[in-house]
């Protein structure tokens, strides 16, 4: 029996739930702008989901990285469900309590001193982007505005974010593009620097590339940009929309080379799969966004806040990231196996850190993600060749092992 068809009776007949009517219905209303398989997902917990025909998957993608605690953590929910009972939303016109508290949270654990709070990663780089743009106004120098990121990179698809992404396919169609963007190779620090110029007022980073196939750059790449901004008075913005809430296995990416960025993006993991995104930056610039430059009317929803500090909570847990390195270490090093098991060259490469990790083929990696998803595997494609790994924390030793069986199965066939 399926999920939907167990539901109270209602007026639309069960074929008419039936996930074949309701691929349908979806193809018939919803905008074509995803290329979604033609099934539908209806429940979800721990890393497990199952669609309306109640087939079960394993779910090693986690909703793109924002199921960091697996569908339906019990304290997530409670805590979403006990806001739901009290208070919806009042707007940023009003103080609301989880907001205030996940600021304090947020701002303790990230080592920045100011949060703003929006509703996707999109919107947190557009913030980091506003931001930088008054801070020079500010500062009197107006002729900086140009930021400076990466080749390969992704920030999102508003149009100043998608602009400052590096890649052409996202771009294609929609110029003219905003000014005030540059890009140049991922992880080339000489590079960097021959690009500052009197414009240059701030250098956009991810820890790892994650939409752009879990690429990383060498050890020492943040801390050089971050000397360099420094030599140059530029912001160091970094996009820890993927990387950040413990994925890499410390609280955010830029930790692994002890540097303090000027800002910083946070969304995808932040309210384990409910929207909210926020912006945390140093208290001098945070200045520059004074009373009514900047705002967002769900920005910081007591509903979401609420899951998002019962999240940061159980992140902030003695031990907790540690086994986020432990099975982060074990994934990489069993996809490593597998790679040389494998015949030579199907696997290029394992690239990744914590609990995000990439397995770049030789082949285009969409067929192969539709035979996964066949014998029960849920990943995603990072770039036309990376399968991407972004499973939940509380995903176990066994479940890791039973996706990549499952991964070697479809690989050995292909
Ligand atoms: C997903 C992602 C974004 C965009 O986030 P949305 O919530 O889709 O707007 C931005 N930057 C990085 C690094 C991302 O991975």
């Amino acid at each position: 029996m399926t999920a939907l068809s167990q539901s109270e009776p209602s007026l639309s007949a069960s074929s008419e739930s039936s996930t074949d009517a309701l691929v349908q219905k979806a193809k018939r209303h919803l905008l074509q702008n995803y290329k979604q398989p033609p099934f539908v997902l209806a429940r979800g917990q721990g890393a497990r989901v199952w669609d309306t025909d109640g087939r079960e998957y394993l779910d090693l993608i986690g909703g793109i990285a924002t199921c960091a605690l697996g569908h339906c953590h019990p304290d997530v929910v409670a805590a979403a469900k006990a806001q739901l009972d009290s208070l919806w939303h009042v707007s940023n016109v009003f103080y609301s309590q989880p907001q205030i508290d996940l600021a304090e949270q947020l701002t303790e654990w990230s080592g920045l001193s100011r949060a703003f709070f929006c509703n996707s990663g999109a919107e947190a780089n557009e913030a980091l982007l506003k931001l930088t743009r008054k801070v020079m106004k500010d500062r009197g120098t107006p002729e900086r505005f140009e930021v400076i990121s990466f080749d390969s990179s992704f920030h999102g698809r508003t149009l100043a974010t998608v602009t400052a992404t590096g890649q052409a396919k996202y771009q294609k169609g929609f110029e003219p593009l905003p000014a005030g963007f540059t890009h140049v190779p991922y992880g080339d620090l000489e590079a960097v620097r021959k690009a500052v110029g009197p414009a240059t007022a701030a250098i956009l980073v991810e820890p790892i590339q994650g939409e752009g196939g879990v690429r990383m750059a060498p050890l020492g790449f943040l801390a050089g940009l971050r000397a360099l901004c420094d030599e140059h008075g530029l912001l160091l913005l970094v996009d820890e929309v993927q990387t950040g809430m413990g994925r890499t296995g410390k609280p955010f990416g830029f930790m692994h080379e002890g540097i303090v960025p000027d800002g910083i993006s946070v969304a995808k993991a932040l309210g384990n799969g409910l929207p909210i995104g926020a912006m945390l930056c140093k208290e001098a610039l945070g200045a520059s966004l004074t009373p009514g430059t900047h705002g967002s009317t769900f920005g910081g929803n007591p509903v979401a806040a609420a899951a998002a500090n019962a999240v940061v909570r159980i992140l902030r847990r003695p031990g907790f990231l540690e086994e986020v390195q432990e099975k982060g270490a074990y994934l990489l090093a069993r996809a490593r196996e597998l790679q040389g098991r494998l015949p030579a060259g199907r696997i290029q490469a394992v690239r990744g850190q914590g609990l995000l990790v990439g397995v770049e083929l030789d082949r285009e990696v969409a067929p192969v993600i539709a035979q996964l998803r066949g014998e029960g595997l849920l990943v995603n494609a990072a770039g036309d060749r990376t399968l991407r790994f972004a499973p939940p924390f509380i995903v176990t030793v066994r479940e890791l092992d039973e996706g990549l069986s499952i991964l070697e199965r479809v690989l050995a066939a292909n």
